[in-house]
């Protein structure tokens, strides 16, 4: 239904997370949200990044779905910010323009062998086995016998498990089917899993680290000497530290005493390396290993533990590389960005420019807002602090003042834009043929199939 004409309008770009609690929040406080996703389907991250053996972490999406269900809210999918629709339209329309875009690209390393044919970024392997439209036509070399993923992070711990899981187990998953033949079929011997920090620093959550403890087909190893803490991580594990990190420290420890289970596959925590160099054939031949320098910690000048390269090297042989060393934001159409830091720029959710100046009625939330960190939950928090600052603003009238109303230009200029129940019609037609196989869904991974199923015709 279209929004009355006194209603306050406000266009929440991204419908993820982030974009649905700030969605909700903005039906609170008495506006129309019309949500907007470049896919045809919502729920961002929640669809297309938690692992496919995480189904509770997804049944998240419930609260999305009471949102959606409430007057003034619509969906638009596949409308693409910068593409089928600019920045200048939404503020041509909307009293509040909120960006919940998320961080599309991931960090580079920036060292030498780094385009290899076998070194990929991480979270184009996690779109990948995910289904995301955009990474159907990635391939994976899972003829490897050893695979090293970089970074310590959970990404990095939901791609090295995505890697062993038994195929029993990857087959009750919504695995795009692609990935769940290549997977299932992988030859992967051995997932290195490398930190250039201490144990002490590492970025996994508890739950996920001990996950790894628990898989049926691989053993998880650790040395003990990389458990030895050094002087500066010890006084800050006392000090400072947090129970995560306590608690990491102990489950690794607990994985350092086991005894082996003579699983066929294995996971190594090794720490303290980073990578230095790729090498392989030539210049542009397939990775064949990784060389990495032996690091210790120092404490820099801000007080940070920080990871120093010795003169120490080895060469750890594979043949497949994962970089999960962290999203990126990328600008979106002319929105205010910082650069240097892959943001939407912007003070506490007011989107500004370089001199701090509020672009009236335009904010942010989420990982674009912030920066990639934390769990879903945690863009509820994010976004009633966003939410607050537009309630505040709108009260001393310092909203955008849309010249136009228009409440149906999207589905007039977009015909394909599709609703709420196009996307419960893929919702429906997944779940069937899930059912079918005893999985929560297959997953529909083309755009041309998504917008053919979401008008029932596929
Ligand atoms: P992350 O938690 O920020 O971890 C990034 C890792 O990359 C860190 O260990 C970091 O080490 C390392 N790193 C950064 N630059 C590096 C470099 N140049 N060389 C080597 N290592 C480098 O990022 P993420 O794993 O992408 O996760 C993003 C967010 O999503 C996190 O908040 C995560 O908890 C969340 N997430 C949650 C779940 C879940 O709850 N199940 C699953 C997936 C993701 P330093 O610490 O030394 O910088």
């Amino acid at each position: 239904m279209s929004p009355a004409a006194d209603t306050l309008r406000a266009a929440v770009v991204g419908a993820g997370p982030s974009g649905f609690y700030a969605a909700d929040q903005l039906l609170d406080a008495g506006f129309g949200v019309d949500l907007i996703d470049a896919l045809p389907t919502p729920f961002g991250l929640v669809r297309a990044g938690v692992a496919p053996d995480h189904p509770k972490i997804k049944s998240v999406t419930r609260v999305y779905d009471r949102t959606a269900a409430r007057p003034g809210f619509r969906f638009f999918g596949g409308v693409e910010l910068g593409g089928e629709i600019t920045r200048a339209e939404l503020l041509a329309r909307y009293h509040v323009v909120l960006y919940a875009v998320g961080t599309a690209d991931d960090r580079r390393l920036g060292i030498p062998g780094e385009d290899r044919p076998g070194v990929h970024a991480a979270t184009r392997f996690v779109a990948w086995y995910n289904g995301h439209p955009s990474a159907t036509g990635e391939s994976f070399d899972l003829t490897a016998r050893r695979v090293v993923v970089i970074g310590n992070g959970n990404v990095a711990v939901d791609v090295a498990r995505m890697l062993v899981l038994d195929p029993s187990e990857l087959a009750q998953t919504d695995t795009a089917d692609h990935a769940l033949r290549a997977l299932s079929g992988a030859h992967v011997e051995e997932v290195v899993v490398l930190g250039r920090r201490g144990p002490a620093q590492a970025a996994f959550t508890n739950p996920e680290l001990r996950e790894l403890g628990e898989l049926t087909r691989a053993d998880v190893h650790v040395e003990p000497s990389e458990l030895e803490l050094d002087e500066h991580s010890a006084h800050w594990l006392e000090h400072e530290g947090d129970a995560t990190a306590r608690r990491n420290l102990e489950l690794l420890r607990d994985f350092a005493r086991r005894p082996v289970n003579g699983h066929a596959r294995r996971i190594a925590l090794r720490f303290l390396r980073s990578p230095v160099a790729v090498l392989g054939e030539g210049p542009d031949g397939p990775v064949r290993a990784l060389r990495v320098a032996r690091n210790r910690i120092e404490l820099s000048g801000d007080g940070r533990l920080e990871a120093v390269a010795t003169d120490r090297h080895e060469d750890i042989e594979c043949e497949l590389v994962l970089r999960s060393i962290g999203y990126r934001g990328c600008p979106v159409d002319d929105v205010p960005f910082d650069e240097a830091r892959g943001l939407i720029r912007n003070a506490g959710g007011r989107v500004c420019d370089e001199d701090g100046r509020h672009h009236r009625g335009e904010y942010v939330v989420g990982w674009i807002k912030r920066g990639p960190s934390g769990v879903i939950g945690t863009n509820k928090k994010d976004a009633a602090d966003t939410v607050s600052r537009i309630v505040e603003d709108a009260s001393a009238g310092l909203l955008n003042e849309p010249a136009r109303s228009e409440p149906d230009w999207i589905t007039d200029r977009i015909p394909t834009a599709v609703a709420w129940n196009g996307w419960c019609a893929i919702d429906a037609r997944e779940r069937t043929a899930g059912e079918r196989q005893g999985r929560p869904r297959v997953k529909i991974v083309r755009l041309p199939d998504l917008l053919a199923a979401a008008v029932g015709t596929a």
